[in-house]
């Protein structure tokens, strides 16, 4: 029998590999250090948005959407600029011509269905910036478990008939090279002590033993870093983000991912590439209902809120709700706080506060048609975002302006904030109110509500009627304290359209693969300095793809 395939990481990017692998009937080992709960990795807690680019649920909403408009969009977004994009730029294009041509067909002949198409990364203001034209981020029915179960069950099936093995609770500590070819040949590592935590939960890292697997390739598939704060401090980019490094940060994923593979593979000479690419959220509560260390959620927020730095100021156009979030990150960074509020009322929370994760949309994730219904048609918010309101430690609602700022003031302290004068409040929102007589206005943020509108979905289901914020009608007043939240890499392992990894001298390393978010999507970098949105997960199925093909091909 010949050396199996040895994949190192059981996420999304791991199991579409392994998938496309299993399908010619190679011999895969899935090697993980959390426990078998935990298989699928981050894509379980996934929203499961993927960006598809004309596909027929487009169609049907009456977005037209093209191959060109999508590359200008993201060519427009990525903003490639080092000689190491040379293998970025390919994997973007490359992406957007999957995502144009095959991304719907491939997986929705997994077995995966959308919902809706939504609008993320709605962009800064301008055709030749950041930002999506069009609605592209198509929610999976079912969201992220949806996403991992179409991966999932042909791996099982794949392992019920001995062609995939698993290896939970083994943590990989190093790659195996050959002295004399230079190839990849197995993995060492700690076997951890056997753990029963739930799903997302912090395991132990006591190890029990050691292990040494070998095999005729190894494909990386272990996540990026966004579970490890000091890993994230030591790579901002400063020069970008600056000037400081924010102090604190929730965290938006789970404890497992925890980029230590990077170092890894780069000690064993793959090259590794912006590092200092991230992409981090400036709308993170701190979750009540922590599952994993400092567990942050982020919100996906509809277009009306107003939003006002630590220090009271309005942030600037075009930095407004869902629009631009490196821009925004870098705008907080500026003030010297690591926090901005949220004023916002009843009628704006009900309509537009989405909050990522499967198990913050049970409607979607439990595939309820009448949940769905409620959410579109109702008139409160969802039951998620109401326990936040109730338990949230970021939440002031208050039907008075004084209270609201007061309670504001308590959660400023906390933080070492300034503390806002009521008065000052009232003007921002005065202001913005005033632009709130007329159907039309010179304040960008009520063109960007009127515009959003024009998208009968977002009118339907997720931009509140525009309204002034004072008027009691809508009331309580509702603050929001709304942190910085980690989450993805942007860069990582440098690879070549096969997702072979190279080496710092641009040759490929020798039966080595990365896939997934330990490889920047693809390339080490497919999205350059900010995403579009849909284009992780999207990025996993790629990537990982093109690996498990590869591979086949290899071995086959
Ligand atoms: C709440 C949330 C919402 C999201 N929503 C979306 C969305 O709507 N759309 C979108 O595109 N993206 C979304 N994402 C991002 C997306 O889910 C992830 O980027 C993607 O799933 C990463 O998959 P992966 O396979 O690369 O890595 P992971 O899922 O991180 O899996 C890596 C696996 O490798 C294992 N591992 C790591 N190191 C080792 C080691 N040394 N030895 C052995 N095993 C190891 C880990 O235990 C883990 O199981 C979301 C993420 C979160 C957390």
């Amino acid at each position: 029998m010949t050396a199996p395939v040895i994949i190192v990481g059981g996420g999304l990017a791991g199991l579409v590999a392994a998938t496309e692998l299993a399908k010619k009937q190679v011999h895969v080992v899935i090697v993980d250090q959390e426990n078998e709960a935990n298989l699928g990795g981050q894509a379980f807690w996934s929203l499961g948005g993927i960006f598809c680019v004309n596909s027929s649920n487009q169609r049907f909403l009456g977005i037209k959407d093209s191959r060109e408009l999508a590359m200008q969009d993201w060519f427009n977004s990525a903003r490639f600029d080092r000689e190491d994009d040379f293998w970025p730029k390919k994997w973007a294009e490359a992406f957007v011509n999957f995502a144009t041509d095959h991304m719907e067909t491939y997986v929705k002949n997994a077995g995966i269905s959308f919902a809706n198409v939504g609008w993320a990364e709605r962009g800064d203001g301008s055709a030749t910036g950041h930002g999506n034209s069009v609605p592209r981020f198509h929610l999976t029915w079912g969201t992220g478990p949806a996403v991992l179960e179409a991966f999932e069950k042909p791996v099982r099936e794949a392992a019920k008939k001995g062609i995939v093995d698993f290896k939970f609770r083994h943590r990989v500590d190093e790659l195996i090279v050959d002295e004399s070819t230079g190839a990849a040949i197995g993995v060492r590592g700690h076997i951890l002590e056997p753990s029963d935590t739930a799903r997302g939960v912090a395991s132990s890292r006591e190890t029990i033993d050691t292990f040494e697997l070998y095999g005729s390739n190894i494909v990386i598939t272990s996540g990026g870093i966004g579970g490890n704060v000091d890993m994230v401090k030591k790579n901002w980019p400063v020069d970008r983000l600056g000037p400081h490094v924010p102090k604190s940060f929730v965290v938006g994923v789970p404890a497992h991912v925890d980029g230590r593979m990077i170092d890894i593979a780069q000690e064993a000479g793959a090259n590794v590439i912006n590092s200092d690419r991230m992409w981090h959220y400036t709308e993170g509560l701190h979750n009540w209902n922590s599952i994993w260390p400092q567990h942050g959620i982020r919100v996906l927020p509809g277009p009306s809120s107003l939003w006002l730095d630590a220090t009271g100021s309005r942030l600037p156009a075009f930095l407004f709700p869902g629009c631009d979030t490196l821009a925004t990150l870098k705008h907080i960074c500026s003030t010297g706080y690591d926090y901005t509020w949220f004023i916002l009322d009843q009628t704006i929370i009900s309509r537009e506060f989405g909050l990522s994760g499967s198990e913050q949309n049970p409607d979607v994730t439990n595939k309820s048609i009448l949940g769905m219904l409620w959410r579109i048609f109702g008139s409160s918010p969802t039951g998620p975002v109401q326990a936040f309101m109730k338990h949230g430690e970021d939440f002031v609602v208050e039907s008075s302006l004084s209270d609201l700022v007061a309670g504001m003031n308590r959660l400023a302290k906390e933080r070492d904030g300034p503390q806002l004068d009521v008065e000052d409040v009232r003007r921002e929102i005065n202001l913005r109110d005033m632009q709130f007589e007329n159907q039309y206005s010179k304040d960008a943020q009520v063109m960007l509500i009127q515009n959003a509108r024009n998208y009968p979905t977002e009118k339907r289901g997720r931009v509140a009627k525009p309204h002034k914020i004072l008027d009691p009608k809508h009331g309580p007043l509702i603050a929001v304290r709304m942190n910085l939240l980690t989450r993805k890499s942007l860069g990582g392992l440098q690879t070549d359209l096969d997702s072979n990894v190279l080496r710092p001298d641009g040759t490929p390393f020798p039966n080595l693969y990365a896939a997934g978010e330990v490889a920047g999507f693809g390339g080490g970098g497919v999205h350059g300095y900010s995403s579009l949105e849909g284009t992780f997960l999207g990025g996993c199925i790629f990537s990982g793809r093109a690996a498990g093909l590869k591979v086949a091909e290899q071995v086959g």
